[in-house]
């Protein structure tokens, strides 16, 4: 039986980011990875910029307070100056417009009196270039501006558009297919009847796929029957570049998952991690590379495993650069006192106070329950073995949403 660490040092091994191609700019894209380094085809700001409404002048006109100056000129931002500013000269500008030549800097409305065609600086402190955004500050012409690597998030709209982009080359999100196995179960519109019960980890998985980065694509219930079964996954591994296979990987009678697989040519890498929830969890590829995992069919032990080691590989195959999970150690806001005879990935939430996050670990009844996991955003994990810690003890935390 491997350890988490292990197994998911498997998993990565046969992961591997998925052909780029071009993705147009529509919020659709949010969220892939660039496949390119992004260079800029013009500079940021174009022109010396007015970051503020008032008075392009010359610092060396300034040097005293209350100085007067002829106004010649209104430049709003769209416009440019027609003339340049001589001695003793002012050009009226507003944000976003073009400084005229001879000015070097502009003096904020606030610290001005307008006086007919005249304009009196009582700003006592003029420095040269103030309130002026250089041509070239944010970006220049032929220089990158974003790498490959970078997740398209809503900055990265905004840049990409500024350098005239409509599309880019970017991963594809991978697309996973999902099955979920077993003759008790019927779907959410259906009353189940005795010794059914609703089909939950389909749903649950999905969404898990859609907020780990993958394109979801739900493939039915297979019934614990070898034809159909196999039939299944073999669609799903022709659809798909990652396949999910909920329930049926156990030692069980009814658990064909183990012996479908091999029919259809799957390598299996492993069968069983040292993790609770969740130990009968299986990895494999197809003939054609394609990552099919087994995950156990008990709720709480899906999520779970999905979250440890299906998501690394949905990151890795969309491009990303870190597959997380993220674990870091946070202080506990509550003592923890229990004994568990693998290493345990519990359902917590966290909680911020004055001195920053907490975690506090949920009432759970173990892996069949979903509604006792369901507020979580993090998982404790407790380490094999008897565990007493106080409030305030550190230990190790698996993030569950945010950006890794
Ligand atoms: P299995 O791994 O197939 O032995 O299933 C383990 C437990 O999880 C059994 O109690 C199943 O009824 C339950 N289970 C399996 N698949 C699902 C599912 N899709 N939704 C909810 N519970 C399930
Ligand atoms: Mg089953």
């Amino acid at each position: 039986m491997l350890e988490v660490a292990d197994a998911l040092a498997e998993v990565l091994k046969h992961a591997h980011p998925l052909k780029p191609e071009y993705a147009a700019l529509t919020t659709a894209a949010m969220g892939q990875v660039l496949a390119v380094d992004i260079a800029s085809d013009i500079d940021s700001p174009p022109f010396d910029k007015a970051l503020r409404d008032g008075y392009a002048v010359r610092a060396a006109d300034c040097v005293t307070a209350g100085v007067e100056l002829r106004v010649i000129e209104e430049v709003p931002a769209g416009k440019v100056p027609t003339q340049p500013v001589g001695p003793g000269e002012a050009i009226r500008i507003f944000t976003g417009a073009p400084i005229p030549a001879g000015a070097d800097a502009v003096v904020m409305q606030e610290h001005t009196q307008r006086i007919g065609d005249r304009v009196r600086i009582t700003d006592p402190q003029v420095q040269p270039r103030q309130h002026i955004y250089a041509q070239g500050t944010e970006m220049k012409a032929g220089t990158p501006v974003l790498a490959a690597g970078t997740v398209i998030n809503p900055a990265a709209f905004g840049v990409l558009a500024s350098v005239g982009k409509t599309a880019v080359p970017a991963y594809p999100f991978p697309r996973v297919g999902i099955i979920v196995t077993g003759d008790e179960l019927v779907e959410a519109n259906t009353k189940p009847k005795p010794g059914q019960i609703r089909n939950s980890n389909g749903p649950m998985l999905a969404a898990q796929t859609v907020r780990a980065g993958g394109l979801p694509r739900y493939l039915g219930i297979a019934r614990d029957d070898r034809t159909i079964t196999r039939s299944l996954i073999a669609e799903g591994i022709d659809v798909s570049d990652v396949v999910l296979i909920a329930g049926g990987v156990s030692v069980g009678d009814h658990d064909l998952v183990p012996s479908v697989l091999q029919e259809l040519g799957v390598t299996i890498h492993f069968r069983q991690v040292r993790v609770k929830p969740g130990k009968p969890l299986l990895f494999g590829t197809s003939p054609k590379g394609k990552l099919i995992f087994g995950l156990p069919g008990n709720p709480a032990s899906s999520y779970v495993g999905f979250e440890l080691f299906v998501r690394p590989a949905i990151r890795i195959l969309g491009g990303h650069q870190q597959p997380g999970p993220r674990i870091m150690p946070l202080p506990l806001s509550e003592a923890v006192a229990e004994t568990n005879d693998r290493p345990t990935y519990r359902p917590a939430v966290l909680e911020a106070d004055a001195t920053g996050w907490n975690v506090r670990p949920l009432p759970w009844t173990g892996a069949p329950d979903l509604v006792g996991l369901q507020p979580a955003d993090a998982l404790l994990v407790l380490p094999a073995g008897e565990i007493r810690a106080d409030a305030g003890t550190r230990l190790e935390v698996v993030l569950l949403s945010g950006t890794l």
